[in-house]
């Protein structure tokens, strides 16, 4: 994979050792609990009295991502933002991440330094430390592996076993813009094959292809609970679709639900490009992937403080797990969620 730039330096020019050199050797650390980053056998850290929280999330070329379509740099963004949003669903703050490589001779020194540009940007954007990785070679493909490290005063996690029966049911932003986004890049993608000499189609769909490009961690999120003075009493984020974390929510919880389809918040994009593409864009917010959002519990007395809120939607509640786990669609009808989800290994 050549990247936009000139240059093209095989690896095997500078070497494992010099590659992670020049990857790494610009890092300055912002975070007081990153003792020692980069350079020793292991990183240290030092979280005081607080809880700390580990996340880790392995994409592998091919499966997760496709570089026909993903510039690297987006991509290592976004792998970024995978596991930060795993932090925040759990209430915590984002602080330290790994990152951990597999190369094919494909890629050169300067395709790899575009993706630890998108790596490195995620770290400014969230103000966290690149601590440590590894790095080694593959036949084929690229494959990522990132851990995130995050922090949490005593008693403040939020786990997704912690829904109550008659908790209002909530998502932060609007669903199914990155899966509408990946529709839209996938069928550009099979016009530039028949015929590369097509320009691709993007223009009105700046918001999906942002939400599939670019996606943010709703990092926000844990000022706006703080400032509302709202904790959730159970938190997941949204990266398989909706309809697959409401039914781990109620798993763990031992609960049911009920959202209501009239009530799932959607960008104008994603039902403009539904009905371009004859998805129904419920399914895309029910089972597409990739949005990032956070779906939380509430108690019912909560209700006032998150009401007028812009980035909180009530979409429904929790109820007895014997009423199952049902969609209300707007014709008043009760469907059954089922965890289609986006689990690329179906
Ligand atoms: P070791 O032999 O102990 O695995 P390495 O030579 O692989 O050490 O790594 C040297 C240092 O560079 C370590 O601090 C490691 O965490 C870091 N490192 C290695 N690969 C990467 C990478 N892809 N991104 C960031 N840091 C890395
Ligand atoms: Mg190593």
């Amino acid at each position: 994979m050549a990247a936009n730039k000139s240059k093209a330096t095989p690896i095997s020019d500078i070497g494992e050792f010099g590659l992670i050199e020049r990857l790494t050797d610009k890092i300055k650390l912002r975070n007081p609990s990153t003792l020692k980053g980069i350079g020793d056998d292991a990183a240290v850290l030092d979280f005081k009295d607080k809880e700390v929280v580990v996340t880790t999330d392995l994409l592998t070329e091919g499966i997760h991502f496709n570089l026909m379509y993903v510039p690297l740099k987006h991509l290592g963004y976004k792998a970024v933002v995978a596991n930060l949003s795993d932090v925040v669903a759990m209430n915590a703050t984002p602080r330290q991440i790994t990152v951990s490589l597999a190369i094919s001779s494909k890629f050169s020194v300067e395709a790899l330094e575009e993706l630890y540009e998108g790596i490195y940007l995620a770290c400014d954007t969230y103000g966290i430390d690149l601590v440590g990785g590894d790095t080694t070679s593959s036949l084929t493909g690229l494959t990522i592996s990132i851990t995130a490290i995050g922090e949490a005063e005593k008693g403040s996690v939020v786990y997704r076993s912690g829904a109550q029966k008659n908790d209002l049911i909530c998502v932060s932003g609007d669903l199914g813009g990155a899966y509408m986004g990946l529709q839209l890049l996938e069928r550009e993608n099979e016009v530039f094959k028949v015929n590369p000499k097509l320009q691709p189609k993007l223009e009105g769909y700046n918001y999906i292809l942002g939400r599939q490009l670019k996606p943010e961690a709703r990092v926000d999120m844990l000022k706006i609970f703080n400032n509302l003075g709202v904790k959730p009493n159970s938190m997941i984020d949204i990266s398989d679709g909706l309809s697959s974390e409401v039914i781990h929510i109620c798993k763990q919880s031992k609960t049911g639900a009920k959202i209501y389809e009239g009530k799932i918040p959607m960008d104008n994009e994603v039902k403009a490009m539904g009905n371009e593409l004859n998805i129904n864009p419920i399914v895309a917010a029910l089972n597409g992937g990739e949005d990032y959002e956070l779906l939380f519990t509430v108690s019912l007395n909560d209700h006032e403080k998150i009401r007028n809120n812009p980035d909180i939607t009530v979409i429904g509640h929790i109820v007895d797990a014997s009423e199952g786990t049902m969609l209300v669609t707007t014709g008043g009808s009760e469907i059954e969620l089922t965890a289609q989800g986006w689990n690329p290994l179906k």
